[in-house]
């Protein structure tokens, strides 16, 4: 027996584990400090009433053996993929109900997808980047290249036909950089996917959080996608679905290749080792989609969006280079005085008590930055903004 040794390439998993210790080993010096936790990307508020009601009925439905569900369908409950096909419509963007498999969340279906690809396949991923599209693609032993996020190219890098590659991660608007891609540099990326015969797996988790209309909520907005890219998006930012689960993976019919068709090769793997998401939980994510949820969970993305400009006008009086906070729960800044991530991170910590995530844990090119995150409540947020105000006046 040998074990994947692959995972000897993988670093530790440091990042988050590292904040909690530095952020303990303060509280425990300094009992009587409140913390400011400005960090994770986790959501912090309810689900919305429209989805507890669903929960609820749902639940009772499974009491009742006239309504009582089992097994699911392996790509999801059709009320739910159609819910998410008018989504799409409603943003000018049609896509098939049999292109449409829900999931368990974004962050599965981005590792599991790999089933699907050779491993000889080269990976081109954004530096910085969400740590799982490299860590799922070294575990299985693919060789991994990145294209270079800096303040130069506005943490937006552009494809280098120079570069040949397989598959391409693009991820807008980005965690962490929370910089997102107008449609025209979308179009460039897919123009090179579809002339490299590479594809593009883009994460729209956020794509929430778009309201200014030149940017693309989905990169099926982009003429050609369909022949390159397979898109995975989430409830959990736009409904708070982090600890409830779901979210949907659209893989379009014409991504093919040799004979091969993606979409079938995907419900195969999922028919293999998946038995769907709970019924329960889809209810509850259908009603996201209804009028009175979207009404509500609109609510909620502006509780975000004000946290986000808060931050956002505060890097602005103090002139503080970032991107993101527009379209983006994540505001990404060069720390201040040529500080790096971890030095800033202690500042904040030690001096007012601000928690926040060090840029160098997602990649090379995040050294120097730092990223806060609009997710906390009003009150934190605001207090977090007026005490970075007062320590970096200073
Ligand atoms: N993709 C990105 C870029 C994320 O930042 C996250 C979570 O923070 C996910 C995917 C995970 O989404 P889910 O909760 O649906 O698994």
């Amino acid at each position: 027996m040998n074990y994947n040794l692959n995972f000897n390439n993988i670093g530790e998993s440091y990042l988050f584990a590292e904040v909690a210790n530095r952020v303990a080993a303060y509280s425990k010096a300094h009992p009587d400090k409140k913390v400011l936790k400005l960090g994770i990307g986790d959501v912090t508020l309810p689900l919305a009433p429209a989805v507890i009601s669903a929960l609820h009925s749902a639940v009772d439905d499974m009491s009742k053996s006239e309504t009582f569900k089992g097994y699911g369908p392996y790509e999801g409950y059709g009320f739910l993929r159609e819910s998410i096909q008018n989504y799409y419509k409603e943003n000018g963007v049609r896509v098939a109900l049999s292109e449409i498999f829900v999931s368990d969340g974004a962050k599965s279906d981005l590792g599991n997808i790999l089933d699907i690809f050779s491993k000889e396949n080269v990976v081109l991923v954004p530096d910085p980047v969400y740590p799982v599209y490299v860590d799922t693609n070294v575990m299985a032993g693919r060789k991994v290249i990145y294209a270079d996020a800096t303040e130069q190219n506005g943490f937006l890098p552009m494809p280098d036909y120079k570069i040949n590659c397989d598959v391409i991660y693009i991820c807008s608007p980005n965690n962490p950089t929370g910089a997102a891609y107008t449609r025209s540099q979308l179009k460039e990326w897919v123009d090179y996917a579809n002339k490299k015969g590479a594809v593009i797996l883009f994460d729209a988790a956020y794509e929430c959080f778009i309201t200014d209309n030149s940017l693309a909520r989905s990169i099926f907005e982009i003429e050609g996608a369909k022949t390159c890219a397979i898109e995975f998006c989430s409830f959990s930012k736009i409904a708070g679905f982090t600890g409830t689960r779901c979210g949907y993976t659209v893989i379009p019919h014409a991504l093919e290749k040799d004979g091969m068709n993606a979409n079938k090769l995907w419900l195969r793997r999922q028919s293999t080792k998946f038995n769907g998401v709970p019924y329960i939980v889809q209810k509850g994510a259908a009603a996201v989609f209804t009028k009175e949820g979207m009404s509500q969970i609109k609510a909620n993305l502006d509780y975000y969006r004000q946290n986000a400009k808060l931050i956002a006008d505060c890097m602005d009086e103090l002139g503080i280079w970032y991107t993101g906070g527009k379209n983006s729960p994540y505001i990404w800044l060069k720390c201040p005085y040529g500080l790096k991530s971890w030095e800033f991170f202690d500042k904040l910590l030690n001096e007012v008590q601000v928690v926040g995530t060090p840029g160098a844990g997602f990649g090379n090119n995040g050294e120097g930055y730092f990223r806060l995150t609009a997710f906390g409540s009003k009150e934190v947020t605001a207090q977090a903004v007026e005490s970075i105000k007062k320590l970096l006046q200073r």
